[in-house]
């Protein structure tokens, strides 16, 4: 089978560990870790799906009690039944053919969230939506915002997070969950979340699962119209008590709480999939995301592009397709970020999660989960002064050396922002800077040409100007002129 074997980069495989408890599992981790990999799920105590420099893997085997290490599809004939087989189903479908394949041949794939004559965006009407955020605000209250700083009761997609996956059983026929339907939930799920976290390794995002399953008795004829608004609460609080905790919305973050804890996470929520009714196919509000089972007319099989959007509205992101009725300037997420890529106000939007049934996420979306704020060389607001040099890479005005812009006075009136010791420059025009990413800055097409700041018609340095910077040392930078005179009021931030 040589044939079939990747050669370079990065290799995801699925490990077995023998360990009954989380320290078993955090010495096997460390162990991934120290080999150059990282965890991208675990499945506590006993199953990791990690990702390893390739030819790692079999030097792994053995150690800090990792028992089975696979890169290829397991055969599941002779599994236990349980967590195990679960997670062994999810990778089969995960490095299978059959998925890659099914989703090339989508015609759902790539379509927009709203628009679609037989199809409904995963987000409940206006009127709905409006009583969910009244009782966010009642479970959640929002944290203090100062004004332009960050709203730390935000969380951001970065670390170990814990996903409470609860499926919400019956034992009346119509709401009866089968082993196969849990099992297709529990693929779609962790290839959505993988999805997702592939957008940005520099995150090491890894997701630890909990997975419950209680079985309720409530008959359909307690689901009126009258109650509708409390259709939820009904089987949560039925489907919370059956675990064990309170039956109400505090027993729920109970438990949320509890699965935080229990995996050292640094968040956690939950992920209700039930068959009972409720008032959207997929929703989202105070710490836990609620999906059905059949997508609306989405299909099961985009269910895992469902849950990657949901979990975006967890971590901060909003809608950006036209009929969510976004616009591009109210901000969102724990940095504030605008909502740019909202098309009712951008006609270049681009394809994102928050707007489509696509894999692909924007900077706008980069930005409210937090990730434009990972791995931060330097940053600051600083008065460029003129004549001064400047380096991105320290943050340093007028260093002896390695100053990658030098803010050039030619004559009283004839400025220009030159390029030093080997940087380059690209102007960008005037986007959001907050959400300008190091995706963004890398693909900028850079020169070592000045950049004429004239106090005439000809200057290109006007406030709100963004220039992206390759420095010197080969890092990516973003300049943005706030004030423009002989001196430069300019906000700044440099990538590792
Ligand atoms: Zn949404």
């Amino acid at each position: 089978m040589t044939a079939h074997k990747q050669v370079g980069g990065t290799q995801e495989v699925f490990i077995q560990v023998k360990a009954s408890t989380m320290a078993g599992t955090e010495r096997a981790i460390s162990a991934i870790e120290r080999a150059g990999g990282r965890v991208l799920h675990a499945f506590p105590p006993t199953i990791l799906v990690a990702c390893l420099p390739a030819g790692q893997a079999a030097k792994l085997k053995g150690k800090a009690g990792i028992s089975a290490l696979d890169t290829r599809p397991i055969q599941t004939r002779r599994l236990p039944k349980g967590p195990l087989a679960m997670a062994v189903g999810a990778w089969n479908d995960h490095v299978g053919t059959e998925r890659s394949l099914r989703d090339l041949a989508s015609p759902e794939v790539g379509k927009a969230w709203d628009g679609q004559k037989t199809l409904l965006p995963p987000d409940p009407p206006a009127d709905v939506l409006a009583k969910l955020r009244e009782r966010d605000r009642e479970v959640m209250p929002a944290g203090a915002a100062t004004r332009g700083g960050p709203v730390m009761s935000i969380p951001v997609l970065t670390g170990r997070v814990a996903v409470g996956v609860v499926f919400v059983d019956s034992t009346v026929g119509a709401y009866a969950i089968t082993d196969q339907e849990k099992m297709k939930v529990v693929s779609e799920t962790t290839e959505g979340l993988s999805m997702l976290s592939g957008f940005e390794p520099r995150a090491n995002i890894q997701w630890f699962y909990d997975f419950k399953r209680p079985k309720i008795g409530l008959a359909a004829n307690q689901f009126t119209p009258a109650n509708q608004n409390s259709w939820e609460d009904l089987w949560r609080n039925a489907g919370m008590g059956v675990l064990g905790y309170p039956a109400n919305i505090n027993g729920m973050v109970a438990y949320i709480n509890h699965i935080k804890a229990a995996n050292a996470a640094q968040w956690a929520y939950a992920l209700f999939v039930t068959k009972y009714p409720k008032t959207w196919f997929a929703y989202y509000w105070g710490n836990h995301v609620v999906m059905d089972f059949g997508v609306d007319g989405w299909g099961i099989d985009n269910f895992s592009r469902v849950v990657a959007h949901e979990t975006g509205h967890v971590f901060g992101c909003p809608d950006e397709y036209g009929s969510s009725g976004c616009n591009c300037t109210s901000v969102f997420g724990r940095y504030q970020v605008a909502n740019g890529n909202c098309e009712n106000c951008n006609p270049a939007s681009m394809p994102c999660l928050m707007k489509a049934n696509t894999p692909a996420v924007c900077d706008y979306t980069r930005g409210h989960l937090g990730w434009n704020e990972l791995a931060v060389q330097s940053k600051g607001t600083t008065i460029l002064k003129g004549t001064w040099t400047f380096d991105f890479d320290t943050g340093k005005q007028g260093p002896p050396t390695g100053a990658d812009i030098w803010w050039r006075q030619a004559t009283a009136t004839v400025r220009f922002l030159t390029p030093q010791s080997g940087a380059f420059l690209a102007h960008m025009g005037k986007p959001n800077f907050d959400a300008v990413s190091l995706q963004t800055l890398k693909a900028q097409p850079y020169t070592a040409l000045p950049i004429n700041g004239s106090a005439s018609s000809a200057n290109r340095l006007t406030p709100g100007t963004v220039i992206a910077i390759k420095t010197n040392a080969g890092r990516y930078a973003k300049m943005l002129i706030k004030t423009y005179g002989y001196n430069l009021g300019i906000a700044w931030v440099t990538y590792k």
